[in-house]
């Protein structure tokens, strides 16, 4: 499979976003043993990531790919949609649990991050058992159960803090 540089007699090859003839040199390619170059010049795809780094759509199908992931390995099923995902996120970007300016996260910090949270855990990442909460409160959830984080606030009001 793939296409040796000699499928493209002329050198040049098409790109599916820009629609430019460009010279070959311009299109990555897929694998790292076939010949099969990428349908999108570098700058089409480079623009692509971007999006998908900057944009709220490109989050939700991020965090909803990842979520996929998940629910395969877990076998638990993923209904939700990429439109749902968006919906979930809340219009003031304000953490449900913790109050806080949600933000797309940078390399050093995703606390702030909007995550995706499996509500009741094993249900799956169904309309109805998925909220968006900060990645702070999403990891405080996965680490503790209600009831213990019931338990570290019933301790540490006793101090007045
Ligand atoms: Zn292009």
């Amino acid at each position: 499979m793939g296409h040796h540089p000699s499928t493209y007699p002329d050198g040049k090859k098409h790109c599916g976003v820009c629609n430019r003839k460009r010279d070959l040199m311009f299109f990555g390619v897929t694998g790292k043993k076939t010949w099969t170059l990428r349908s999108n010049c570098f700058e089409c795809e480079k623009k692509y990531q971007t999006a998908a780094e900057h944009t709220w759509q490109g989050w939700a199908k991020r965090r909803l790919s990842s979520c996929r992931g998940r629910a395969k390995r877990k076998g638990i099923p993923c209904t939700i949609t990429q439109r749902d995902v968006l919906e979930l996120l809340p219009k003031d970007l304000k953490c449900p649990v913790l109050g806080i300016k949600m933000q797309r996260g940078n390399r050093k910090d995703h606390s702030k991050s909007p995550s995706l949270d499996e509500v009741v855990p094993g249900k799956g990442y169904v309309p109805g058992n998925v909220v968006v909460v900060s990645n702070k409160a999403n990891t405080w959830k996965s680490s503790m159960a209600p009831a213990d984080i019931k338990k570290l606030w019933k301790f540490y009001r006793k101090f007045d803090v």
